[in-house]
């Protein structure tokens, strides 16, 4: 999906000649036409589309399928469009001008992922956390009534951690092997991803114990996170699916406890 045509027959070109078949769309509304229209692997999608830009276009294509790929053109360079861009719903972002070999091997790069993703999800679909229900085959975070989806990468991160329960991952080890890019940029791009997680399962997201911060390493993942003592629970609530969150409290390494009324969580339950 690129307006400009020099650049998207030459992109097909490279791509036909990898072995993958291609359809090309010019503008965003033949954009979303033409993904209604059959189903795909992958999306490569230009950020600046006539009629219905990238942003837009990767918001609605993720309303229909939550799961497919979606890679990210753009001539802009700020991080935070770039940040948007994965918010939206791409998986993966390049900056304009590339390198046709670079598009191939993010292309690759996107697929093996998914593969990985889809037989990591086929062994465990699913896992609790505290109160919060993950269902990585459905990409979406069950947490007192209310269901909040979740793009594909924030699942890979997320499923990432959670199948290395208790050891630390490092940021690095998160962008070589969840992004697959070199590791000195973009640190600030976990960040951002992590503390969308947050935001979904911690029960505080301001005092995180699912996905706890090692200072200078990277992070830890706790399913059965420790509660913070004398915490005021509401009855009932989010407990719908039974006793399996609750744990034992467990040992924390080098954390302070620092008791404080836990906020509910935001988004009334209805
Ligand atoms: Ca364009």
């Amino acid at each position: 999906m690129e307006d400009e045509e020099s650049l998207s027959i030459g992109l097909e070109y490279n791509l036909r000649e990898e072995g993958y078949s291609v359809a090309r769309a010019a503008d965003g509304r033949r954009a979303l036409e033409l993904f209604a229209s059959r189903d795909f692997d992958l999306i490569v999608l230009d950020l600046m589309l006539p009629y219905v830009d990238g942003f837009e276009v990767a918001a609605r294509i993720r309303g229909r399928s939550p799961r497919v790929p979606i890679l990210m053109l753009t001539a802009r360079t700020s991080a935070a469009d770039r940040i948007r861009g994965l918010e939206t719903g791409a998986d993966d972002y390049l900056t304009k001008p590339f390198h046709r070999k670079e598009l191939l091997l993010r292309v690759e790069g996107m697929l093996r992922r998914k593969a990985w993703y889809q037989s990591s999800v086929e062994a465990s679909p699913a896992t609790r956390v505290g109160r919060c229900e993950i269902r990585f085959d459905e990409l979406t975070v069950r947490s007192a009534g209310r269901v909040t989806r979740m793009t594909p990468r924030e699942a890979m991160v997320l499923k990432y951690l959670a199948d290395r329960e208790g050891k630390v991952v490092t940021r690095r080890e998160l962008l070589e092997k969840v992004w697959q890019v070199p590791s000195d940029v973009e640190t600030r791009t976990v960040d951002a991803f992590i503390a969308r997680l947050r935001k979904m399962i911690e029960p505080d997201s301001g005092r995180p114990a699912v996905i706890r911060s090692i200072r200078s390493a990277g992070y830890v993942f706790t399913a059965s996170p420790e509660e913070p003592a004398g915490t005021p629970r509401k009855p009932g609530a989010g407990r719908s699916g039974g006793p399996s969150g609750k744990a034992a409290p467990r040992p924390t390494r080098a954390k302070k406890a620092r008791p404080a009324p836990k906020r509910t969580v935001r988004g009334k339950p209805r």
